[in-house]
């Protein structure tokens, strides 16, 4: 049996009851089989593989808070390190009741690539709870916080390991939590990105991840002679990354047509209009049916669809697996020519290999996403500077991570005889560099 066999029926037996976990792992060990074919005994003999899937440590707690009616509540709170071989563990924490150890591991390993394939020093970790931010009040939401961070500040740290945000958690989950941290620890210090402004958070942070998306899918469209000028984008989602990718698609001369929640869609052929889905979304907090009724050439679908429109571009931006292989041959059928994903791991493992057999530019979350966690590591530099960097500074370093990113990703595709396949171009070209780091470090 290779070597990747062995690890990942190891990696299933040991983790049987977590299916995004094994997906994640199964899908980065399989198109990394090249170059670990390629070192297979030095990697067998220092139990490299067995090592990548073993998170350092995963931390799982109560976390009680009193409701407004008096009664308390339980959830359950997780920070799973997953490696730090090149630097601080980073990654955000999602706040939504699917959350459990299986889906905050394989965000967790994910991450370690992602980070290093932004070539800024941040490990891999990822933390959250199944509280549900929807429908809570502010104190509610506060008192969750506070409890959350009191348990969480122990295993934390500006140099040991520096959460973000992530589904659920924006700036006001942070700033709470933030102001925890600092209460009980004494400690005013970067130890979360995606902080305000007025407190250490960086400008463009909120943008980032949306920004970075479109830079990178520019780049690859541009290397395979395409303009992203021009052509007609579907993107899934409503929240921090969907709405900042509408944007710049725009900023870019492309016409974004569609954005989701979890409970519908919209389908607008003028064009999206950013500034009323803000007002719904991050200044209402309500429905896109909200949306609908505000805008007269927008048509509101319930339920899910937004695959089924006819674009060049679709840009998943919501939640995992949301893309599944239906929708990639709706998509395929519709000529379109681009995905890339904004959100992590929201195409299937069948959906993506459809869409690369059918020649579709497939840009995998790890890559495309990962202009939110370079951002927070600008921010981590400009809290070490006790300095504040212009908008046009972060965005263009910003900019310039995410066009180099394409450009390592497809250099490692290529080295490996797998050109234009960008998934595993992006799996090898992260590892690459945590694994050398790793055997450096000696057997830890
Ligand atoms: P938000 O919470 O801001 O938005 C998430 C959006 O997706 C909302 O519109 C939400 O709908 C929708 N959604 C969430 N869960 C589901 C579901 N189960 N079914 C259908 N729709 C759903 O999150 P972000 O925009 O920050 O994150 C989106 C994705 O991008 C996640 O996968 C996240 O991990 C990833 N990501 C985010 C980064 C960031 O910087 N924010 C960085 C890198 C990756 P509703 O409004 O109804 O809740």
């Amino acid at each position: 049996m290779s070597y990747v066999d062995e690890v990942l029926a190891q990696v299933k037996t040991k983790n049987a009851n977590e299916p995004e976990f094994l997906q994640a792992v199964e899908e980065v060990l399989n198109s990394l089989r090249p170059v670990i074919e390629a070192n297979e005994e030095k990697y067998r003999k220092e139990a490299i593989l067995e090592r990548i899937t073993e998170p350092d440590r995963q931390l799982m707690f109560r976390v009680p808070w009193v409701d407004d009616n008096g009664q308390v509540q339980v959830n359950r709170g997780f920070r799973v390190q997953f490696n730090n071989a090149i630097g601080p563990y980073k990654g955000g924490l999602r706040l939504h009741p699917s959350v459990n150890l299986g889906i905050i591991k394989f965000l967790g390993f994910e991450q370690i690539f992602k980070n290093s394939l932004t070539s800024l020093p941040i490990g891999g970790g990822k933390g959250g709870s199944d509280f549900d931010p929807k429908g809570k009040s502010d104190r509610e939401i506060m008192a969750f916080c506070q409890s959350f961070m009191t348990e969480l500040c122990k295993y934390i740290g500006a140099d040991t390991d520096v959460p973000a945000g992530d589904i659920g958690t924006g700036a006001r989950e942070i700033g709470f939590m933030f102001g925890q941290y600092k209460r009980i620890r004494g400690l005013y210090e970067g130890v979360l990105t995606g902080k305000g402004l007025s407190y250490g958070g960086s400008l463009a942070r909120t943008e980032a991840t949306g920004y970075g998306l479109l830079y990178l899918t520019r780049e690859m469209l541009k290397c395979n002679g395409q303009d992203i000028a021009g052509k007609t984008v579907v993107v899934s989602g409503a929240g921090n990354v969907a709405t900042y990718a509408i944007q710049k698609a725009q900023q870019m001369g492309a016409k974004p047509v569609t954005c989701s929640d979890s409970t519908g869609w919209i389908y607008d052929p003028e064009g999206i209009d950013v500034a009323l889905l803000k007002e719904v979304k991050e200044v209402k907090r309500a429905r896109l049916t909200e949306y609908a009724a505000a805008r007269p050439s927008a048509e509101y679908h319930e339920g899910r669809g937004v695959w089924s429109v006819k674009c060049d571009v679709a840009l998943p931006c919501a939640t995992q697996n949301e893309l599944d292989i239906e929708d990639a041959k709706q998509l395929v059928a519709n000529g379109v020519i681009a995905v890339a994903e904004g959100a992590n791991m929201p195409t299937t493992l069948e959906a993506t290999k459809y869409l690369q057999e059918n020649g579709v530019l497939f840009a995998p979350g790890k890559a495309a996403n990962a202009g939110g966690v370079a951002t927070s590591a600008l921010e981590m530099s400009q809290n070490s500077e006790r300095l504040s960097w212009s908008f046009e500074e972060v965005d263009s370093k910003l900019e310039n991570i995410m066009i180099n990113i394409f450009h390592n990703l497809d250099d490692a595709a290529k080295r490996y005889g797998v050109a234009g396949d960008y998934v595993a171009g992006a799996n090898i070209a992260g590892f690459e560099k945590v694994v050398d780091a790793m055997l450096a470090q000696g057997v830890c």
